[in-house]
């Protein structure tokens, strides 16, 4: 391999993403690809970005110029070369308008089914960024290392391996829960290589599955959390593929998400009525108050005022929350919840809204400025996840003093402390866990954060703890570089 990594203290990384906040999210990805490379390119490294040219991204990407042209198995596609906003990031978008000029989603139609050509869009996306990683676009730059997210961008690693002269490759799992599966008829009309059908590759249980590109090929992978790569590598959380991440064990390493710590700052977010900092906590009553204006719930301070933002999908943990709505709303609390996603869980909790208007709050669809007010407002964030591979949400609360209730899971054990006795006298204590999949574990959870909330003092010092850790992007992009030069060292 012609690279030589220790030549320069720089890194050339192209990190493809099927979306990238702020220019498309649906979920925590879009905040890695927004802000990963972001904190790369401060440490001095030449990152570019890569994503398929969505209608809404393109709208939103400002100045873009027609870099290249390429006729590739599956289409043709024009690259689009321009900077993210903000940040200055270079950016290539893949233009296929056939494929990916459609409002909304990335990934579902507006009945929310997956547009029935996904397979044919994210192969042929795949193609362009192999063109582009392997310097055969024109355009004059060849990465060192290309970073890979989720089964979108899975067969990459795969088409990449046998290459010579190919950059290192590495996939972040996201979520193992999304593999991208198609049947076998796909894989023969893709056109992919005939010596990629087989249960070491891309076959999985007789079908195509897009993600095992990523974890059967790719030189590294890594998961957005220390406990989810552990998980993952079982039964229980391995989603049918935990004996291949067993085997890959050795170069599988967890990695926590940071987050936005500009956006996330409750002493300078414009989304709140009152800004506030660890210093200033009486502040945040002011925005509890304006919440519960907004979500017209009665203006009461003594309430402990439960939030939840997210996703409606079983993942999530909502009908351990829907369960447990009759005990719930006969203790001192208030719930706020902002989401969209399985209609079902939408009209249960609507249902749950018009008995009890006094105590639930519900906001069906997305709405980033609510979502800021909700962490600013609440005193306990509620996170009952079956399984998290790193959750944002969490860290968002423990910055803006708001504790956090949480399975113990994923991500939200590797970034939340349980008050304990023990705990509480070492000075650690964070939040409220709790282990089972089961409404009760979750009840007595909210139980002892309720009790806790009658100790003001106790409950601030908690509210302080949080506020003062540190989850910016910094500590976790050092991280990846050193994955990245650990890498190139040990096989480029
Ligand atoms: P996931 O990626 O599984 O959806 P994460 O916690 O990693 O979960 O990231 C979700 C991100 O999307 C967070 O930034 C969260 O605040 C945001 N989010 C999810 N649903 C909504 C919503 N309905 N309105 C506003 N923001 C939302």
């Amino acid at each position: 391999m012609s690279i030589n990594p220790g030549a320069t203290e720089t890194l050339k990384i192209l990190f493809a993403s099927s979306e990238i906040y702020p220019l498309i999210k649906t979920g925590g990805l879009a905040d890695v690809a927004g802000s990963l490379p972001t904190a790369l390119r401060s440490m001095g490294d030449d990152v570019r970005l890569i994503m398929p040219a969505y209608g809404d991204a393109v709208a939103k990407a400002g100045k873009l110029k027609l870099v290249a042209k390429l006729g590739l198995i599956g289409g043709s596609v024009t690259l689009l070369q321009g900077c993210m906003p903000d940040t200055g990031v270079p950016l290539w978008l893949v233009d296929t308008p056939t494929f990916f000029d459609r409002p909304g989603n990335p990934y579902l139609n507006a009945d929310g089914k997956p547009w029935a050509d996904n397979a044919e869009r994210f192969a042929l996306f795949a193609r362009a960024v192999l063109t582009v990683a392997q310097n055969r676009s024109g355009l004059n730059w060849k990465p060192e290392i290309i970073h890979c997210n989720d089964w979108q961008t899975g067969l990459i690693p795969a088409l990449l391996y046998r290459q010579s002269k190919r950059p290192a490759t590495v996939f972040t799992i996201h979520n193992l829960a999304y593999q991208g599966l198609f049947p076998y008829e796909t894989f023969i009309s893709l056109h992919l290589p005939a010596s990629l059908w087989s249960y070491e590759a891309l076959e999985f249980h007789r079908q195509l599955a897009f993600i095992k590109g990523g974890l059967a090929f790719a030189d590294q992978i890594s998961a957005v959390s220390p406990n989810y790569a552990n998980e993952i590598q079982t039964a229980e959380y391995g989603n049918g593929l935990d004996g291949l991440l067993k085997y890959r064990r050795n170069d599988l390493t967890g990695i926590i998400n940071g987050i936005d710590t500009e956006t996330w700052n409750p002493a300078t977010d414009p989304n709140l009525s009152q800004p506030y900092d660890a210093n200033s906590l009486q502040d945040k009553a002011l925005n509890k108050t304006a919440l519960q204006r907004l979500m017209q719930l009665p203006q009461d301070s003594q309430a402990m005022l439960i939030g939840s933002i997210g996703r409606l999908v079983h993942q999530k943990g909502i009908d351990l929350l829907l369960q447990a709505l009759p005990r719930l709303i006969e203790m001192p609390v208030q719930l706020v919840i902002l989401g969209s996603g399985d209609p079902h869980y939408e009209d249960a909790l609507r249902e749950w809204l018009i008995k009890h208007p006094q105590q639930i709050s519900v906001k069906a669809g997305y709405d980033e400025a609510l979502a800021h007010q909700i962490e600013a407002a609440a005193d306990v964030f509620l996170m009952p996840s079956r399984f998290e591979p790193c959750g944002l949400n969490q860290m968002y609360s423990l910055r803006y003093g708001t504790l956090p209730v949480v399975r113990m899971t994923g991500g939200l054990a590797d970034t939340v402390i349980d008050t304990t006795p023990e705990s509480l006298s070492a000075g650690t204590a964070t939040g409220f866990c709790f282990h089972e999949t089961e409404s009760q574990s979750m009840l007595s959870a909210l139980s002892r954060a309720i009790e806790l909330y009658q100790d003001k003092d106790t409950w601030r010092i908690l509210q302080q703890r949080g506020m003062g850790q540190d989850f910016s992007w910094k500590q976790s992009a050092q991280q990846y570089r050193e994955l990245y030069q650990g890498l190139l060292r040990k096989y480029f």
